[in-house]
């Protein structure tokens, strides 16, 4: 009887490391996340992982029996050490994958004053496709410099696609211009026409390269001269189909909410983007939102420079909106 309570307690307490042994499976998953984390995105981690440290040949059953007892007069004669392993007990690498992301880029209408890159930031993890384009319009610099500064960004996860600067022209006159003397709005100008003008043209090309990277959801960077109180578009976010409001309700909630938003004019949301614009044109023919995020420039005297609302504070606001579209938006 004597033997059959210590062959039992020994069995439990055999069931109990075990246990302990299966919770602490989870540290090299972590460790491999935060490894991923803070990682550089183009560099492929995995390799970190130590998959050899959570094999079960660490639980072997031996290490639990006292060294004053044999091992055959408590184990049971019917049960063989091996069958009190845990099947459950992984037996290969970890199945949390490193992140890896893979950059490219491609140019268009290379060597012509149009021209412009496309950069694609592919990421293993599952998401939706991202298609981010600032510099419709060259004076509106928080978008076009935001843009640029995404080439930076961590991506964790979908496929992100950045066209920084889609009106280089006017982006680089000096002082940068809404568009150069002599050509039109692009902005005005979608879905383009390959036969058209020279705004037409960029236009297409423009609208063709963004359908052709078939994102789920576009966000494309402006700015206002005024407030959407002072006649303007400014502090908003413009969409153009309704079946996605709640969830920019939620966005526009969220981003007012943060910290350096105390001191500022809360952003609302606005609708009926103009015939023309990449919004509705590019809504209205591939059933995907675009979200138009306009910062608010706060120049009455339309001058690039803006006393009252910083460059440097717009940049950070469109910053922070796309970080909040690229970790919340899902697939509906
Ligand atoms: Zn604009």
């Amino acid at each position: 009887m004597k033997r059959l309570v210590i062959g039992a307690l020994l069995i439990l307490s055999f069931m109990v490391i075990v246990g302990c042994q299966n919770t602490t499976t989870s540290t090299p998953n972590q460790t491999t996340t935060l490894l991923t984390t803070l990682a550089p995105i183009t560099t492929d981690v995995s390799t970190t992982a130590d998959p050899t440290t959570i094999t079960p040949t660490t639980v072997v059953p031996t290490t639990l029996i006292p060294s004053t007892m044999t091992s055959t007069t408590l184990l049971p004669t019917t049960m063989a050490p091996t069958t009190l392993l845990p099947t459950t007990l992984p037996t290969t690498s970890p199945t949390t994958t490193a992140l890896v992301v893979t950059e490219s880029v491609e140019t268009y209408l290379a060597g012509t004053l149009d021209e412009f890159s496309i950069y694609k930031y592919e990421t293993n993890v599952p998401g939706p496709t991202f298609f981010i384009i600032g510099g419709i319009h060259g004076n509106e610099r928080a978008g076009w410099m935001a843009g640029l500064q995404m080439r930076q960004y961590p991506f964790e996860r979908g496929v992100v696609y950045v066209l920084p600067v889609a009106n280089k022209r006017a982006a680089t006159a000096e002082p940068p211009v809404r568009y150069v003397s002599g050509l039109s709005d692009l902005n005005r100008a979608f879905p383009g026409n390959a036969s058209g003008t020279t705004t037409q043209k960029l236009a297409h090309v423009i609208f063709q390269a963004i359908a052709s990277c078939e994102p789920d959801i576009v966000l494309d960077l402006h700015e206002s001269r005024f407030s959407y109180d002072s006649g303007g578009l400014g502090d908003s976010i413009i969409l153009h189909l309704p079946r996605y409001s709640l969830y920019l309700d939620s966005l526009l909630y969220e981003f007012n909410h943060m910290a350096f938003m105390a001191d500022k004019q809360p952003f609302t949301n606005l609708n009926a983007p103009p015939t023309g614009s990449i919004n509705k044109e590019f809504s209205d023919r591939y059933n995907i939102p675009v979200f138009t995020i306009e910062t608010n420039r706060n120049t009455p005297n339309n001058t690039i420079e803006s006393e009252i609302n910083p460059l440097e504070d717009r940049i950070e606001q469109q910053l922070a909106f796309i970080k909040l579209f690229l970790d919340t938006f899902e697939l509906s």
